[in-house]
């Protein structure tokens, strides 16, 4: 069946949401887009998700069509038509359609607002029971990887080599240390029981999901250092995770095809994984 999805001011079956070709988010990427999680029908640490939406819309001044709470309002109508569970609420902003393909930003032209929904039971994934394998890949994106810009061919082709290696996520690499994931925040636990995860910065997108993690860990008195680590670093730790809002936390078990520890879910991922779906369930909104 039809999912509905918002379009622009209107509800519709999501086979008949479209936009114009001359859509600059079409045409040049031009335009930011966002994740939340729904946990048991609730929206996960969205209040953060929304922040990171407007921080990016503001570092490439496009203006949010509707006001945060209007869009809270849409997320929620999204989630009660879909009568949505557990999955994902996306966003999408761009500049909007002009009469051409002009670079420079058109005058006049109503900025695009698209959102929709997808089933994912988060909590219950397989992979998260057994880890995933990731593989690595030359971090070959632009330099405002802060931005959370629908620019993603880097990503397409870094999760599709991981694909067909059977993995299932690709860690990028510049200047010998993992920068994150493709679509996820990288961790490792150290063997003396760190937890590292490479600082905020222009060369990462910041995670929402590393940000609760790293704020759950440290109330619970767990050393967690924001600096880079390499895959040498990585193979020789104890365990070693990734965040996101489509996988909350999640064990990696392999890197390129060799085992982190004992191949298995580590007890530190599990904890983390059960602290941050209670995170999720007491906060959910
Ligand atoms: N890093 C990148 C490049 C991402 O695309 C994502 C999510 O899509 C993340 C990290 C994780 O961010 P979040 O935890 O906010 O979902």
């Amino acid at each position: 069946m039809d999912s509905i999805a918002y379009v622009n001011g209107s509800f519709v079956p999501l086979s008949q949401a479209k936009v114009s070709i001359l859509d600059r988010g079409f045409l040049f990427a031009d335009g930011i887009y966002e994740v939340s999680a729904v946990l048991e029908g609730k929206l996960v640490d969205n209040a953060s998700h929304l922040a990171r939406l407007e921080r990016s819309l503001g570092e490439i001044s496009l203006p949010l069509p509707e006001s945060i709470a209007r869009i809270i309002e849409i997320q929620k109508e999204l989630i009660a038509r879909n009568k949505l569970e557990n999955g994902l609420v996306y966003i999408e902003v761009t500049r909007g359609a002009d009469k051409g393909r002009d670079f420079a930003f058109p005058k006049g032209a109503q900025p695009t607002l698209v959102m929709f929904t997808s089933v994912k039971d988060i909590v219950n994934a397989e992979s998260a029971k057994k880890g995933i394998g990731v593989i690595t890949v030359p971090d070959i994106r632009w330099a405002r990887r802060d931005i959370k810009s629908v620019a993603l061919l880097a990503q397409v082709l870094a999760k599709q080599a991981a694909a067909e290696a059977g993995a299932g996520e690709a860690w990028m690499v510049e200047d010998g240390k993992v920068t994150e994931g493709g679509s996820s925040s990288a961790f490792i636990l150290t063997q003396d029981d760190v937890i590292v995860t490479r600082q905020n910065g222009s060369d990462i997108l910041p995670g929402c999901t590393r940000k609760a993690v790293v704020k759950l860990a440290e109330e619970r008195q767990l050393r967690v250092e924001e600096r880079p680590f390499s895959i040498d670093e990585a193979l020789k730790a104890k365990e070693a995770f990734i965040t996101s809002a489509s996988s909350f936390v999640q064990a990696v078990v392999s890197i390129d095809g060799k085992a982190v520890a004992n191949g298995r879910p580590g007890p530190l991922t599990n904890r983390l994984r059960e602290i941050y779906i209670g995170f999720a369930r007491e906060t959910g909104t």
